[in-house]
């Protein structure tokens, strides 16, 4: 069994750099996609060990101490090519150029797209939460290759143009006389392999359109324009990359009953004018249920009863914000004679004067915050 410095091609006393470089050039030329055999392909399983190994310092200084990566003496236990603790980002940049600059082929293999999707939830909803079936329509991993965009049992091949680098080389004259410039391949689009065979169901782009359903849980405490982040639930990324993220935007409809102020809800409650001068009790019908309020004797028009905690709850925190019920005296606008006469003998004997007025602010403090927040 030869050491990993000689299967790198490096000496012992190679830079972790030049070791770096050995590796990434021989994998370059040794990996699955560019090298479909036999022999390549357990040539490249050792290669990316010995890289492995002594990619890592505390890994490799047990190495050379001992001879083997576990720190015992028996040669071969234990050496597998499982890949633990090597970085994955690593080997993905080595092979899929994310540093770019390398003048590598480039990768099929890309994250997918951020989805957005707007859903439109009850103002109940918004107090309590909701849990909302939503339906949604992304590229999803083709089913058929797993990603692979090959049809079954193929893989890409090397591109015979570029020879697997990706890049071709093109002579330009200049000012300062010829130059060599490189371009993507145009055969192989730059990736250095050629799909011969691509898989019927994706066209060989490793991902399909779906419809789905999933559920999105809508927390309590959400408004209009509120973003929830589903990671991992956008577009699929071509050639069985990583997908991006659904983001769903929240939009409350208006409410026939309530508006909304910050997490307040407000409402307004018409009282007769006798059952505002006598006082009375009245059962609300809320998102909570019935609630009893006391309408004090002697309640004026544009008087807030307020209910605490019956509003919407905090999005981020604890509690809930109160019900304001913004109260509405109504003056009786038909009367019959033996009402009117009431009327009459109740002015009489509070010794009511029909004077001149004096000019206040009115207009209620509900029908002001209506026009404010009116349709959102
Ligand atoms: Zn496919």
């Amino acid at each position: 069994m030869s050491s990993h410095y000689d299967v790198l091609g490096v000496s012992r006393d190679a830079t972790g750099e030049e070791i770096k470089k050995a590796y990434r050039k021989l994998a370059r030329t040794l990996h699955p996609d560019v090298n479909p055999g036999e022999d390549a392909s357990d040539r490249f399983k050792a290669v990316t060990h010995a890289y492995e190994v002594l990619s890592d310092p505390q890994k490799r200084r047990v190495y050379d101490t001992t001879g083997n990566e576990n720190g015992t003496d028996n040669g071969f236990g234990g050496g597998s090519y499982s890949g633990q603790g090597f970085a994955f980002q690593d080997i993905f940049e080595t092979f899929f150029g994310a540093g770019g600059g390398q003048g590598g082929p480039a990768s099929r293999v890309r994250r997918g797209q951020d989805a957005l999707i707007s859903v439109r939830i009850d103002l109940r909803d918004a107090v309590f939460g909701v849990n909302k079936k939503l339906e949604v329509d992304t590229a999803v991993v083709c089913p058929t290759c797993d990603g692979s965009c090959c049809r079954e049992g193929t893989h890409p091949v090397r591109c015979d143009i570029c020879g697997g680098s990706g890049q071709v080389q093109r002579a330009v004259r200049s000012i300062l006389g010829q130059v060599m410039t490189s371009a993507p391949c145009g055969s192989c689009e730059g990736f250095g392999t050629v799909i011969k065979d691509p898989c019927n169901e994706c066209s060989g782009q490793g991902r399909i359109r779906s419809r789905r359903s999933l559920t999105v849980k809508v927390p309590a405490g959400v408004g209009t324009g509120t973003r929830i982040q589903l990671s991992g639930q956008g577009e699929a990324g071509p050639a069985g990359g990583p997908a991006g993220d659904l983001y769903v935007e929240i939009r409350v409809n208006n409410d026939a009953t309530y508006v909304r102020d910050g997490d307040d809800l407000h409402a307004s409650l018409n009282i007769p004018m006798t059952a505002a001068a006598l006082g009375t009790e009245i059962s609300l019908d809320t998102f909570d249920g019935q609630q009893e309020i006391d309408v004090r004797a002697g309640t004026q028009s544009g008087e807030i009863i307020t209910l605490r905690g019956l509003g919407v709850t905090h999005l981020r925190g604890h509690g809930r914000g109160d019900l304001k019920v913004h109260l509405q005296v109504e003056t009786p606008g038909k009367l019959d004679a033996a009402q009117e006469d009431l009327l009459r003998q109740l002015a009489q004997l509070r010794g009511e004067h029909f004077t001149a007025g004096k000019l206040a602010a009115s207009g209620g403090v509900f029908a002001k915050l209506r026009d404010r927040l009116g349709n959102l």
